[in-house]
């Protein structure tokens, strides 16, 4: 039996792998030592063999919570994402491994490659309404791009949607792809009447070198991204430092940040009701976007998320509260699972990649819905 990481987002070491029945493995935490939960590792071993898999600091994880009626997802193609037998007990994660070929890739979600981001940034530069930007580099010296669609009009809205600053929740990734497939479409009726309004400005990945280096929250030097607005740096946050600095030549009418929860089984939108600014009218306004990703996506749900700020009492180094106070616009974080969501469970797959997209295509309809409202 192989177990290997040293890939791109890769992620275990092996502590012992003697016994097929107690392989013992371990997560690598994040740059400085503060947050772990992401795994994706390769298995290759005999078909037909059965391998017990156990992470042995699972206990120790960022997010306990997460690992409470979670299943590993796992493939063998690197197309069709799939969720193995996993329990947790005793601070242990055990994965349950019947091998149907050679090699089986394992991770926490379906991963979302470095090597698939440069090809959704090459695959849309060939639109004519799209162009791409270098906002900078980030301390890996990876590019920061900027996805842009429209044609700039300063009539238009602007429309910031930024994903994966917390690297490990891949799922973000895969819903702008979706999200940016459905807005190319030159034969969708939301995106020709969208893009009549609005100018899109787009950052798929707002955190590559967490990406590739396999981390759960944090960028090269074990910083968390979305702590960061206030008061971003070059030295600790050139990634949010540039995206600043356009958002601020831009100006931002509606901001959609999104990322993975690793507790909750849910869809939901966490909003700004604590920013100082926050007023009856984006209250409103807030309110009709949740009716209409609603309305939208049966996969979203507005009973169960985090509990509302009170007044004033907004965390101001959060991007979507930052963004909000800021340019005093409708700004929301986006959750998805990592698990399933509850309300409509997929036992195969759980929440994956597939579903992922089509909520990026729901969100279109949600914001088209309040594009006379927001500007
Ligand atoms: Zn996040």
């Amino acid at each position: 039996m192989q177990i290997s990481a040293n890939f791109d987002g890769g992620n275990i070491e092996v502590i012992n792998q003697d016994n097929i029945d107690d392989v013992q493995l371990a997560i690598r935490p994040d740059q400085g030592g503060e947050f772990f939960q992401w795994f994706n590792f390769k298995l290759q071993g005999t078909v037909g063999q059965r391998y017990t898999l156990n992470i042995i600091n699972a206990g120790s994880a960022s997010y306990t919570k997460g690992w409470e009626d979670y299943q590993a997802a796992a493939t063998y193609d690197r197309q069709q994402w799939f969720r193995l037998p996993t329990r947790y007990q005793d601070g242990t994660l055990t994965i349950e491994v019947e091998l149907d070929c050679d090699a089986i890739q394992i991770a926490y979600f379906a991963p979302y490659s470095y090597e698939r981001h440069q090809d959704l940034l090459s695959a849309v530069q060939v639109h004519p309404l799209v162009s791409l930007e270098h906002l900078g580099l980030t301390l890996d010296e990876r590019d920061i791009t900027l996805v842009k669609v429209g044609n700039g009009d300063e009539d238009k809205a602007n429309i910031w949607i930024t994903a994966r600053q917390h690297p490990g929740e891949t799922m973000a990734e895969w819903l702008v792809e979706g999200l940016l497939n459905n807005l190319l479409d030159s034969d969708s009726p939301t995106a020709k009447a969208l893009l009549d309004k609005a100018n899109f400005y787009i950052v798929p990945n707002m955190n590559p070198d967490g990406s590739v280096r396999g981390h759960l929250r944090t960028n090269a030097v074990g910083v968390n991204l979305n702590r960061e607005w206030q008061t971003p740096s070059l030295e600790k946050s050139p990634e949010v430092y540039h995206v600043v600095n356009k958002m601020k030549e831009t100006g931002v009418d509606l901001y959609y940040d999104v990322h993975g929860d690793e507790g909750l089984p849910y869809v939901f939108l966490a909003g700004c009701e604590g920013v100082p600014s926050y007023s009856d009218d984006m209250a409103k306004l807030q309110d009709k976007f949740v009716n209409a990703l609603l309305m939208a996506s049966a996969d979203f749900q507005n009973e169960f998320g985090y509990d509302k700020d009170e007044p004033g009492k907004a965390n101001l180094t959060v991007a979507s509260n930052w963004v909000a106070d800021t340019f005093g616009c409708l700004s929301n974080t986006l959750e998805m699972p990592f698990k399933d969501n509850a309300n409509m469970l997929d036992p195969m797959s759980g929440w994956s990649p597939e579903r992922s997209i089509y909520l990026g295509e729901a969100s279109l309809l949600a914001m088209l819905v309040v594009i006379n409202d927001i500007k």
